[in-house]
């Protein structure tokens, strides 16, 4: 198994974002990765770091527009007279046709759907660092050079749709990584086919997004009902996909304050799916969220559980490509990687003299 990380991504520092209308610290940061960073050093892991692997991955999966935004709009905001250190939109599009805007307040609005994803000065420098591990981790599996690699992503990416930022992810470093994956299967005489597996608490509404009506990259979800919870406007089990993608989207909303074993089952499940699917690599979303202390916890995971989550994921017996987004209880994140990782490497092994 390989580890794949690019200090870069420590440089973003989000200051605040709003939560029911009170300003608050972002828990979205670089704590989290450097916890985890240390941790696997500490595994014996060796980290590799990622090549710079260019525009083309980012731009096979968000819209030009929008990425000329993200590179430019802290430089642009900077020089408006009065302005905050970081980008924070006070606009939001109104309909998805909208008229582009020319100035950086009104594309700050069009390109966010939340305003929990200020831009700093170093927030392009992050997302592409983190972009750049999860592409490299992808190549390394689709060429066959090692059977599961690890992503180590941070801020996290599975909230970001083809155009907008929202819930403290920029670009959707799952969808880009699972879509540079394709050609190079194909090239290999492999079926372009994969699978995202999205088992953060949140639901993945950006990968959602972003695949909706294609049928080679299926996508599951995992996730707290959003009726009441964060993405609140996608999620639903009545979300299955359009045009060719329809029966491709398939989401599982579980209650509010679900336990362990009703996580755990609904991963079991989906991985039914995911093997009806026949993928050549399966990506996981691996969000740590579903922690039972996590601050913004809606599920009952324990720190042993993530070890049978990861053994369970193992298990499918698939090339994997593990992307981490969401986890936010930070000293006890590592830990819970560090079980989770347990759990994987060990149903790996298993899965290997099984064949
Ligand atoms: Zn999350």
């Amino acid at each position: 198994m390989q580890f794949v990380f690019h200090p870069d991504a420590l440089l973003h520092r989000a200051p605040v974002f709003l939560v029911r209308g009170e300003q608050r610290p972002v828990p979205e940061k670089p704590e989290r990765a450097e916890a985890l960073a240390a941790m696997l050093e500490a595994r014996g892991a060796a980290l590799v770091r990622p090549d710079d692997h260019g525009p083309g991955p980012r731009a096979a999966v968000h819209n030009p527009d929008y990425l000329r935004y993200l590179e430019t709009a802290h430089e642009r905001w900077s020089k408006l007279p009065g302005a905050s250190a970081a980008v924070i939109p006070n606009v939001h599009r109104p309909w998805r046709d909208a008229s582009y805007p020319v100035g950086v307040v009104g594309q700050a609005g069009y390109h966010s759907y939340d305003t929990a994803c200020p831009i700093t000065a170093e927030t392009w420098t992050s997302v592409c660092a983190a972009a750049n591990s999860a592409v490299h981790a992808s190549l390394l599996v689709a060429r066959g050079e090692t059977r599961a690699a690890y992503a180590l992503c941070r801020p996290p990416g599975h909230h970001a749709t083809r155009d907008m930022a929202g819930g403290f992810c920029y670009l959707n470093h799952v969808a880009i990584a699972a879509q540079a994956a394709l050609p190079v299967l194909a090239a290999a005489g492999r079926p372009p086919r994969v699978a995202i597996l999205d088992v953060d608490v949140h639901h993945g509404n950006g990968t959602q997004d972003i695949f909706y009506e294609r049928d080679d990259v299926l996508f599951l979800s995992v996730h707290a009902d959003p009726s009441e919870f964060y993405p609140f406007m996608a999620g639903y089990a009545r979300e299955r996909g359009n045009g060719r993608g329809e029966g491709y989207n398939v989401n599982l909303p579980l209650p509010m304050g679900s336990d362990e074993a009703t996580v755990l089952a609904a991963i079991a499940d989906s991985l039914g799916t995911v093997r009806r699917f026949a993928p050549e690599i399966l990506f996981v979303s691996l969000g740590l969220d579903t922690y039972e202390h996590d601050p913004l916890a809606a599920f009952g995971v324990t720190t042993p559980g993530f070890a049978r989550m990861g053994a369970l994921l193992a298990g499918a017996g698939l090339p994997t490509v593990l992307v981490q987004e969401g986890g936010y209880a930070v000293d006890t994140l590592a830990a819970n990687l560090g079980s989770f990782l347990d759990g994987f490497e060990d149903g790996l092994k298993k899965g290997s003299r099984g064949a």
